[in-house]
């Protein structure tokens, strides 16, 4: 009797299609690769889920779980929406810690672009932490400012985000055990 195969929808590598059955279309090397849990992820998310849970959630955190929730959350809408989404949602309200953090963790190329971005948006004043009143301040015209313009400095910036970000990752992951928040058995065969 033959058997039916299937390719490995990450590999390529052919496989029984009983397997592929059960572990949606993936090898079984593929499959432990790829839900293998990342402690650093694992306590980003776990710090999202005490700050959603509970009113006091952020505040009650402790200073390096605020910068590190904070710079990842920053990292993670600006790669997906820019920073339009960033401040236009209840993000923006944590970028005090988001800019906090790139100095915490001496990302300075991406401190001065963070620093440019907020100066732009918002001149000579702290990001409010109301976020409609962010979202209005960002519908304003600006004086002196062709929609072109905007969007060619949005764009500017973005850029420079990307180019300055990419040790970003990294750089947290040793934040995260320098302040020991991620404890170091986590990190066995990490
Ligand atoms: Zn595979």
């Amino acid at each position: 009797m033959k058997i039916e195969q299937v390719p490995c929808g990450e590999c390529g590598i052919l496989i029984p299609e009983v397997t592929a059955q059960r572990t949606r279309g993936l090898c079984i090397p593929c499959k432990m690769r790829l839900t293998k849990s990342d402690p650093f992820q694992d306590f980003y998310k776990a710090l999202a889920e005490r700050i959603d849970r509970f009113p006091n959630g952020f505040t009650s955190l402790t200073e390096p779980e605020k910068l590190y929730f904070a710079l990842n959350l920053f990292r993670d809408e600006v790669q997906a929406g820019g920073f339009s989404q960033y401040f236009s949602g209840s993000a923006g309200f944590y970028f005090e810690y988001a800019e906090k953090g790139a100095e915490a963790i001496g990302a300075k190329r991406l401190l001065a672009v963070l620093r440019e971005v907020k100066e732009f948006l918002f001149p000579e004043m702290p990001v409010p932490a109301d976020t409609e009143q962010r979202r209005r301040i960002l519908r304003t015209p600006r004086p002196g400012v062709t929609s072109a313009q905007w969007t060619e400095k949005m764009n500017e910036f973005r850029k420079r985000f990307d180019a300055s970000s990419e040790h970003l990752s990294e750089r947290l992951k040793v934040y995260a055990r320098q302040q020991r928040l991620v404890s170091e058995h986590d990190l066995v065969d990490g």
